[in-house]
């Protein structure tokens, strides 16, 4: 399943739950007679109103607003209103259906934010979009920053370039960069994860030592994603016949999809660990590109 997928499953499971909610509170409340009494009252003086003409449907309709108000009272001593009786829409624009004007409605759009945030919590530190990230942050080094951003925004995340890597010392500021261009991706409507390379690397070993029904859907999570953001490559540990080989193979599928890559590892060294073939898939000529963000530590 895929975020939007995931996002209406979860939609379409709140709005079932909260239909449960409301009619096991009005079964509860029915348990007492006295207000069952009303709601059948309100009922059939209903009929009368349509059926009946001339003083008796006067009389009728005279009983009817008695009885709606008795009702109110009742539920409002309770702590209820009357929208208790009636199926209510959460959502006026979509009618609960998470879709408007041909796309995903603001109420999915939230339960899609929460589940991308959910599970690429290292996105929740960063602006939503490139353009909000405080320059002034960077000192004397604001337009060198700026280039970085607008290399991002316009090559990256709007642009041609699939596969960029972010090198850069340990307090640069390449994590922020990265998670704020994965996080723009997912404002646009993307599907994005961000993870680190530690966490890619026992995700790859899980995959491996999976049964063979299980497989695919490790490997989708992986590699569906439009944007799939890697914090800090070459921190993990090496695995025989795991981190190398799965990673060249997730590479080799997301050559469509965005991946943006940090690391410490200049391309000497990211050769000498990964091998020539993820290298120069990474630095393709139309698809890839290395943005080397240099700078004094960023961190004090
Ligand atoms: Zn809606």
């Amino acid at each position: 399943m895929n975020i939007r997928e995931k996002t209406y499953a979860v939609l379409r499971k709140r709005v079932a739950d909260k239909k449960a909610e409301r009619v096991r509170i009005v079964e509860g409340l029915r348990e007492d007679e006295r207000f069952d009494d009303m709601l059948r009252r309100a009922n059939s003086l209903r009929w009368d109103c349509v059926l009946q003409k001339g003083e008796e449907q006067q009389n009728s309709r005279r009983l009817l607003q008695e009885t709606e108000q008795q009702i109110e009272r009742y539920l409002s001593e309770k702590g209820y209103t009357k929208s208790i009786l009636s199926d209510t829409e959460s959502c006026d624009l979509c009618h609960d259906t998470g879709v408007y004007n041909g796309g995903m409605c603001s109420c999915a759009e939230k339960i899609r934010r929460e589940l991308t945030l959910g599970r690429s919590p290292m996105l929740k530190e960063v602006p939503d979009d490139l353009a909000e990230v405080d320059l002034s942050f960077y000192g004397e080094r604001a337009q060198t920053y700026k280039k970085y951003i607008s290399f991002l925004k316009k090559a990256v995340v709007n642009g041609e370039i699939n596969f960029a890597v972010i090198g850069g010392k340990t307090g640069t500021g390449k994590t922020y960069l990265g998670c704020t261009a994965a996080k723009e991706c997912m404002k646009n409507g993307g599907d994005v994860l961000a993870l680190s390379a530690l966490n890619l690397n026992q995700k790859f070993l899980a995959y491996h030592c999976a049964f063979l029904e299980a497989k695919q859907e490790l490997w989708a999570e992986l590699a569906e994603p439009d944007l799939l953001y890697i914090d800090d490559l070459g921190v993990e540990p090496l695995l025989n016949n795991v981190t190398v080989p799965y990673l060249y193979g997730l590479l080799v599928e997301r050559i469509d999809k965005k991946t943006i890559i940090t690391t410490n590892l200049d391309v000497v060294k990211l050769e000498q660990r990964y091998g020539e073939r993820i290298v120069s898939r990474l630095l393709d000529k139309r698809k890839g590109a290395i943005m080397t963000v240099e700078g004094e530590d960023l961190r004090f």
